[in-house]
């Protein structure tokens, strides 16, 4: 009887055992079955698609503002672990080892997410920090006649007029204030904002109300109008800016502002350069001012009628001092 039942549970062991392997056989054989349905079944399908479905962004933004940051994150197969990052243009923005990009300035830019033969791609517009309309005053070419110095008033005034010129290097104001524009448009844009001119060369005619319509119609955020003085006294020197009043018929509603952005960019740029602060002047009766539609500020730089600032104003290291101050004001002035 031993004998009997230990073989009966010998045959019950083989025969679970017999059982197991099979199970185990046809498992592996159904998984191969599985694997083969899948790879076939996506033939149509091309192999960078297949790599990087391996991969996908889990936090991701297709529109970043210049100036800010925002962290990215991707994953492969649920695991972050290995995932490298990098960006197409670095003038525009970078990124860091754990995926916090940094926009730069207004274009746009590819973020790469890697993770060994894996990758998968996303595209940012960076948005400006603020659109900034530059009004380089005056020009060699005048448009002749006049216009109304605000929308609708019957007060007319000369289009344009020539300008000033430096008493003792003979330079005309119009290329004074061109080439500071352009020295302020590339920091500027390097900073991350969008920047409009009104004209960008010394063969444009364009009236004073013109001027303001090109920034309107950019939908600038602000209006910096750039110019130097000059007076018959000639030991008359330092920087101003000129700002609409309250009581201005056309943009009393922008005083405020146009109030601060004239502090802010007279006060950088006076620090930066060194040029004496002689402080805003009201003025209501400028047209390129009365016809804008933003915060709108006149600055100028200085005398060229002063045989000294005049001098100075033609050094190009000074000019440097006067764009990147001017630039920093506009940075105070929207809170950068
Ligand atoms: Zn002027």
């Amino acid at each position: 009887m031993k004998r009997a039942r230990a073989s009966i549970l010998l045959s019950v062991i083989l025969c679970l055992c017999i059982i197991g392997i099979y199970a185990c056989m046809v498992t592996e054989y159904n998984e191969k079955i599985i694997i083969i349905a899948s790879a076939d079944s996506d033939s149509s399908v091309s192999a960078d698609a297949v790599e990087e479905s391996s991969i996908e962004f889990v936090k991701k933004k297709s529109v970043i503002k210049a100036g800010t940051s925002y962290k990215f994150k991707a994953v492969k197969k649920g695991i972050e672990d290995n995932v490298t990052y990098s960006v197409n243009k670095p003038k525009y923005a970078t990124v860091t080892a754990k995926g916090k990009l940094t926009a730069k300035r207004m274009g746009t830019v590819t973020l790469t997410a890697r993770a060994g033969e894996y990758l998968t791609k996303v595209k940012i517009r960076i948005k400006p920090k603020g659109i900034v309309a530059l009004d380089p005053g005056h020009s060699p070419k005048q448009k002749s006649g006049t216009e109304p110095n605000g929308p609708g008033s019957s007060v007319r005034k000369a289009k344009d007029n020539t300008g000033t010129c430096g008493v003792s290097t003979g330079v005309p104001e119009y290329k004074l204030t061109l080439i500071l524009a352009e020295k302020m448009k590339k920091i500027l844009t390097e900073r991350g904002y969008k920047v409009v001119m009104t004209r960008e060369d010394n063969n444009t005619a364009i009236s004073c109300a013109e001027r303001a319509k090109v920034a309107n119609k950019a939908k600038a955020d602000i209006f910096v109008r750039i110019h130097a003085d000059g007076n018959t006294n000639h030991s008359i020197s330092g920087a101003s800016a000129l700002y609409p009043t309250k009581a201005n018929k056309y943009i009393s509603r922008l005083s405020d502002k146009s109030k601060k952005l004239s502090l802010c960019v007279l006060d950088a740029m006076c620090g930066k350069s060194g040029a004496k602060k002689r402080g805003l002047f009201a003025r209501d009766d400028l047209t390129g001012t009365n016809w804008a539609k933003m915060p709108v500020t006149l600055i100028e730089v200085g005398f060229m009628s002063n045989p000294s600032e005049d001098r100075k104003m033609k050094e190009d290291s000074y000019r440097n001092k006067l764009a990147e101050g001017m630039c920093d004001g506009i940075d105070d002035y929207f809170g950068y």
